[in-house]
């Protein structure tokens, strides 16, 4: 579960109250609901109460929808269905796990497969719920490696179909659907005419429009003490997304395990604490901040010279923080922390 970012509500004073009182109306209300795994808050601001509630339920009803095709564990789900017989056969998906697919098909080849859904077989062998954890052995790693290439997953856009090129490939959408999650509800709710809103999944967030007038804010936690690190002024639309070592790991003999795994070594990744990453399009955010994970300190430079639209807050494994010299004027940092500004 994801707990990397949080709101911070910053109070304008009262003199820039009454200045801004023509677009300082509705008071945004939060709404909260447990949906893909961890929690979803969605923050409107409507005229009344009843508006407001019938756009977080259409942001909550479009995430469950999501949900209920992406997850692998559900049966009968598009990945579900994908998983059981697209060695066999060409599976028809819906349009959504299909631009899923087609978005995580351009971020595996431009990571160079550090990102990459075909994942599953490694995922499987890397069971962080067993109890207790034991790493696999490397026999295992090598035999589910081998199965691991987004190369060998065919996507037909002509019957949005999806074929595995090898039996006992598998894949799993954890590391960009609820990017692409965020982006669809909080379509839903601009379509019920409401402009100012944030859509938050597991401290993953889109906002829209502002807070009363004033741009929206976010926290940022450090992701070992948990102690606010910073707070990042919002640009309207813009999308914030966390990949960090602390959100889910095992433990074994005192090493870490992290979840995120190195398709190319088949084990998990250990090169940030955590890689947020501030972009426009939560989906690209998402698949982009899991891929700089992967990619590490030594790789992660070109690609984010690549995007040069989207800004990076980076914490390595020795607690050092890089961030994009184009997030300077949008942040605040609490903690007197010495930052390289890339
Ligand atoms: P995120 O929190 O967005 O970085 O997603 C992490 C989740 O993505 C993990 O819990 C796995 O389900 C999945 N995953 C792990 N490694 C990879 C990888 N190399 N490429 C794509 N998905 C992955
Ligand atoms: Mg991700």
């Amino acid at each position: 579960m994801k707990i990397g970012t949080i709101h911070v509500i910053i109070c304008g004073t009262i003199l820039t109250a009454v200045f801004f009182a023509a677009s300082c109306r509705e008071e945004p209300r939060r709404y909260t609901r447990p949906l893909m795994g961890t929690i979803v808050n969605v923050t409107v601001a409507a005229s009344d109460s009843d508006t407001a509630l019938r756009a977080a339920e259409a942001a909550f009803s479009e995430i469950a929808r999501l949900e209920e095709i992406m997850s692998p564990y559900r049966k009968g789900s598009d990945v579900w269905r994908v998983n059981r017989d697209a060695a066999a056969l060409p599976v028809e998906v819906s349009a959504d796990t299909f631009r899923v697919l087609m978005a995580s098909a351009a971020m595996a080849s431009e990571s160079g497969g550090a990102f990459d859904v075909t994942f599953m077989p490694l995922g499987r062998i890397w069971n962080y719920e067993s109890e207790p954890f034991t790493p696999p052995g490397p026999a295992a790693v090598a035999r589910a490696k081998v199965l691991v290439n987004y190369k060998n997953l065919v996507l037909n856009p002509q019957n949005r179909s999806v074929r595995f090129l090898r039996p006992g490939m598998g894949i799993g959408l954890g590391a960009i659907a609820k990017g692409y999650a965020i982006g669809r509800a909080m379509a839903a709710i601009r379509a019920l005419g409401i402009d100012d809103c944030i859509v938050e999944i597991g401290g993953d967030l889109q906002v829209s429009g502002t807070k009363q007038g004033r741009p929206w804010i976010t926290g940022l936690r450090h992701p070992r003490h948990g102690g606010l690190l910073l707070s990042i002024a919002m640009e309207p639309g813009e999308s914030v997304v966390t990949s960090g070592d602390y959100e889910r790991f095992a433990i074994h003999r005192g090493k870490r395990y992290g979840h995120i795994i190195d398709p190319r070594t088949g084990y998990p990744t250990e090169s940030f604490e955590s890689v947020t990453v501030v972009s426009g399009d939560p989906m690209f955010a998402d698949g982009a901040a899991t891929a700089i994970f992967v990619l590490g300190p030594d790789e992660y430079r070109r690609f984010v010279d690549r995007h040069g639209d989207i800004g990076v807050i980076l914490i390595d494994l020795k607690g050092n923080v890089m961030i994009s010299k184009s997030l300077r004027e949008k942040i605040v940092l609490f903690e007197k922390i010495p930052v390289r500004w890339i």
